[in-house]
């Protein structure tokens, strides 16, 4: 795995974005480090221009290499200035403690990220739990996939977002992606769905936008943002009326269909036309192919799931993949496609407000105990379930509000939805500490920022789009006066005097983890890094054997035989459409939607800094259907205000016919003026997995100036 030259080591290890983790070699010695892609199970040989990007920004001159500190103490007025180690944990260490004597314990949050190894996931959550001893902790991925999640868990009882690997969807006949953009977001992925059409398989993709994926799809359905819920009804609603549902399979492996069969009869097509906009043909194409297919995949992805009835999107696409027969065969089923890197582990080990390592509840009493014994702690010192991610920033220096944050690995200032309330909200703490690569506009508003090794620069594992458990492997050593989060968490648990319980060594931290893990939905037990490197990762669940017996072989692919519901079926769920919170109206005519760029990722503070990249996508384009533009003399490029209920951001204008004539996109990669989330709406959440609705709001525009 690491070979050693006079001069140079390569060492094998992944990409440090998205969640397709593409495996990669790095060569590092005497010059700059350079990277090869690896023919990896996932990339197999392939690499995005973000991932071929991902070493320039190891020697950045911008690297934050010292930690900073505030001028003067308490004053985010004066300068950011270089300090020691000592001093900035010192200050921390300081206001941690003055927080929680004259508020009490709650009042020091912990805000993480889905790039974050699971170790550090898991030890940040523990961190939270045993050091603090506070309930409030969440991270970035509620912003994410939570509401996939949220759906998985209650249909089928565990979320394991692919419960089958990516090289199923090579083998599909159809394929129908919903709110998923691989061409754009995960590249190397594609191949997949190529592989699948030079067979002859079918591709069906449902967005707003043309996108790259939609071009090359058989199909496009172009629904208004907000209305795939009704879409998937729709299309059950048919797949009854023509007979196409597998009803050996429904009765055999499911429970509750006799009530979204009677919620979807509302869902005729002609009405299904009017509330979305896909014809009543598209709508037929899509099911029989569907339905006739011998292997079907239904892939959801933010674009479904980041509305205030995310949860139920997701699931209206589960009751229509299950009433097909297709979850648990194999080239079949349901799944949602992680976006971060580590977005499947950072949501099992613990950095969410309602979690437990092993994905485990943090009300259960059983799983309460387990947790305690490993922690070596008593359970009833663990605390309960926090707030979930807007609800934690949004009660930012409030009474009962969170009044000293420690944020690691997020940008919550240029990720968070009405981002500038956010910001507002940060400006009202006593303390805010930030752990990063480069000083991003959250670690701007710092009292101290905290430099973090990158991931060429840190040993432990990720859990990828697939599920499977990966080494991310230090290839090099970070630059002097940086330090890894583990280590950073075990300093500041030594001066609250917990340093006994938390180790900055990653292979110890896993360890404790399988443990922790073992007996959860999320069961890591038998996992080992010396497996993980012999057999190119581990699908979870993957339990250690009872003494003396054969080492699991780790699970690709779930729900063969049964689901993992008490009862072992799927649930159906009846749901319903519910308009989006905000609708277009005589002020704000349109609808906006968010979302990323190809050589762009999440809040940008890695990608916008990489030449490369910033060559590619230089500025923030929102995409203007021409019909849209003429009626406000907007020509191309031009510089556009785009304007909703909580702010204004500025964009360059890229006139598309691929986007509808009432749907304005931004992209959310940019901060200050070009700030999309300073434009999206955080007043809806969805009530199962709080996630905010990102997707959809009502927008006006207007022309500013000329190119
Ligand atoms: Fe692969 Fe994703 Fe990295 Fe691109 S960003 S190289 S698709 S892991």
């Amino acid at each position: 795995l690491a070979g050693v030259g006079p001069r140079t080591r390569t060492t094998a290890t992944h990409c440090p974005y998205c969640s397709l983790q593409c495996g990669i070699t790095m060569t590092a010695g005497d010059r700059p480090a350079t990277l090869q892609p690896a023919d990896f199970p996932t990339n197999r040989g392939g690499l995005c221009s973000k991932g071929w990007s991902a070493t320039e920004l190891l020697d950045h001159p911008e690297r934050l290499t010292r930690p900073l500190v505030r001028a003067v103490p308490g004053d985010r007025t004066s300068p950011l200035v270089e300090s020691t180690w000592d001093d900035a944990l010192d200050r921390l260490v300081a206001a941690i403690e003055r927080t929680q004597a004259r508020y009490g314990r709650d009042a020091v949050g912990c805000f993480g990220g889905g790039g974050l190894t699971n170790e550090q996931a898991y030890q940040f959550g523990k961190f939270a739990r045993v050091a603090l001893r506070t309930s409030r902790i969440d991270y970035n991925g509620r912003f994410c996939m939570s509401s996939a999640a949220s759906a998985a868990n209650r249909a089928f009882g565990l979320d394991r977002g692919m419960p089958f690997p990516l090289s199923d969807i090579a083998a599909a006949d159809v394929v129908v992606l919903v709110g998923a953009n691989p061409a754009d977001t995960m590249p190397p992925a594609m191949q997949y769905l190529d592989a699948g059409r030079v067979r002859g398989a079918q591709h069906v993709v449902v967005d707003p936008r043309r996108t790259a994926t939609a071009r090359s799809a058989a199909l496009h359905l172009q629904p208004l943002p907000g209305t795939d819920l009704a879409l998937a009804n729709g299309l059950l609603h048919i797949a009854l009326a023509e007979g196409l549902v597998d009803e050996e399979y429904v009765a055999a492996r499911t429970t509750g269909f006799d009530e979204v069969e009677a919620g979807v009869a509302a869902y005729w097509p002609d009405r299904v036309e009017r509330l979305t906009g896909v014809p009543v043909a598209d709508q037929r194409r899509t099911v029989f192919a569907l339905a006739r297919a011998e292997r079907a995949i239904v892939l959801t992805a933010r674009g479904a799931e980041q509305h205030r009835s995310g949860t139920d999107t997701a699931q209206a696409w589960i009751n229509l993949a299950l009433a097909l027969g297709l979850p648990g065969r194999e080239g079949s089923g349901w799944a949602t496609v992680t976006g971060q890197g580590n977005g499947q582990g950072g949501r099992e080990h613990g950095q969410k407000a309602d979690q437990l390592p092993g994905y485990r509840s943090i009300t259960d009493p059983a799983a309460r105990a387990h947790v305690a014994a490993v922690w070596r702690v008593e359970p009833d010192s663990i605390p309960g379930p926090g707030r979930s991610a807007f609800e934690l920033l949004d009660g930012l220096g409030t009474d009962g509000g969170v009044r000293t944050l420690l944020v690691l690995a997020s940008n919550v200032a240029v990720s968070a939805p009405d981002a500038r309330r956010v910001v507002s909200r940060l400006g009202d703490l006593d303390f805010l500490a930030v752990s990063d690569f480069f000083l991003s506009e959250t670690a701007e508003l710092a009292d101290v920022v905290l430099p973090s090794a990158m991931w060429a620069e840190e040993d432990g594992t990720m859990t990828n789009v697939e599920g499977r458990v990966i080494r991310r492997r230090r290839a090099l050593d970070p630059p002097a006066g940086v330090r890894d989060d583990l280590h950073l968490l075990a300093e500041l648990a030594a001066r609250l005097g917990a340093g006994h319980l938390f180790s900055d060594d990653p292979e110890t931290v896993f360890e404790e983890l399988r443990r922790a893990s073992a007996g959860g939905s999320a069961d890591y037990s038998g996992i080992s890094y010396r497996r993980i490197d012999e057999e190119q990762g581990v699908f979870w669940p993957c339990p250690a054997p009872a003494d003396g017996g054969r080492p699991h072989p780790g699970t690709p692919r779930l729900f063969g035989e049964r689901f993992a519901t008490p009862d072992g079926r799927a649930r159906f769920l009846r749901v319903e459409h519910v308009e989006a919170h905000e609708q277009p109206d005589a002020e704000y005519p349109y609808v906006l939607t968010t979302g990323r760029v190809l050589a762009q990722y999440q809040s940008g503070t890695q990608t916008r800094r990489a030449r490369s990249l910033q060559l590619l996508a230089p500025l923030p384009r929102a995409e203007l259907h021409p019909d849209l533009a003429r009626r406000h003399g907007i020509g191309p490029d031009d510089v556009v205000e785009l304007a909703t209920r909580r702010g204004r951001a500025r964009f360059s204008a890229h006139l598309t016919e691929d986007i509808r004539p009432d749907v304005v996109f931004a992209p959310f990669h940019w901060g200050g003026a070009s700030a999309a989330n300073a434009l999206t709406d955080a007043d809806a959440l969805d009530p199962t997995s709080r996630m905010p609705a990102f997707k959809v709001c009502a927008v006006a525009v207007t022309r500013v100036a000329g190119p």
